[in-house]
């Protein structure tokens, strides 16, 4: 794939800034289990300020998605990601799951997000994650009517694409649980998520190979990471020591808006491989 000032291949660290939404959406009494709620809380609070002050110290600019909720109960982490000139995606409403929500109710989780996210920086995102990726048929669509330009929840490349949704096109920047940071650092019993955890440089190390697969074959690395777990300290001072040797590997670290653009570009140019939304007419058998 070719990227802008001739770099050789593209990187970009996504963080999900969640929170403690996923103990409010998938359990009814998660309000009133503090110990979720703090884990989920160590994102804003301390994951956050951590992770910026490293992109500010290394001249990073990045891409953040955040549920409206988590916008509107961790105001300062919200404005703190504006003021380092980092980008706001659209994460739902508060991490609910959109498959088990109609239609309708879909567009009034996204409507009510993109109110919340807008609320700081006076512009509505361009980007969108499904939470868990979580997308259904009516999504692409949904995105598409509220001016969306990419989204970033599907798993069919490793490089960005674009979506045909017949008639209209959104580009992918796809994602997959080998770059998500759940499997190797969260164990959530609360909600069902129950892994081994694994040490710092082990559970990194996976991203790393992502990384140098990226550099080989000119493509996109990117990281789907959250405050709470890759933000933890032992973690991120390996990310840290880690960005120090790459920066200098002439990829282009660029946010996912960014990326996005240049999909499209490249899309009008008639360059980027074009897939149709993967659905079926009816229950396969
Ligand atoms: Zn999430």
């Amino acid at each position: 794939m070719l990227w802008p000032t001739a770099a050789p291949f593209a990187a970009a660290i996504t963080f999900d800034m969640d929170a403690d939404s996923l103990i409010h959406a998938n359990d009814p009494d998660g309000w009133k289990r503090p110990y979720a709620i703090s884990m989920g809380q160590y994102g804003p609070t301390v994951g956050v300020p951590r992770i910026l002050e490293t992109y500010r110290r290394l001249g990073m600019k990045q891409t953040f998605f955040i549920p409206g909720w988590c916008a509107r109960t961790y105001p300062h982490a919200v404005e703190a990601i504006l003021k380092g000139g980092h980008e706001i995606g659209c994460h739902g409403w508060i991490h609910e799951n959109p498959s088990a929500r109609t239609p309708a109710e879909q567009a009034e989780d996204l409507d009510r997000a993109l109110e919340a996210l807008a609320a700081f920086s006076g512009t509505r995102p361009r980007g969108y994650r499904a939470p868990v990726y979580l997308l259904t048929n009516d999504t692409p669509g949904l995105l598409s009517d509220r001016g969306f330009a990419y989204d970033s929840s599907m798993m069919a490349d490793d490089q960005p694409y674009a979506l045909d949704l017949g008639g209209r096109t959104l580009i992918e920047i796809p994602t997959h649980w080998g770059i998500d940071d759940w499997p190797p650092f969260a164990h959530f019993a609360e909600i069902g998520y129950m892994m081994p955890v694994r040490g710092p440089t082990e559970g990194l190390a996976p991203f790393f190979e992502e990384f140098e697969a990226a550099r080989a074959d000119g493509g996109l690395w990117h990281a789907v990471w959250h405050p709470f777990l890759t933000g933890r300290r032992a973690r991120w001072q390996v990310v840290e020591r880690w960005l120090e040797t790459v920066l200098t590997s002439g990829a282009w670290f660029a946010t996912l808006g960014e990326i996005a653009d240049h999909a499209e570009c490249l899309r009008r140019a008639g360059t980027l491989r074009t897939l149709p939304f993967p659905t079926y007419a009816e229950r396969q058998t």
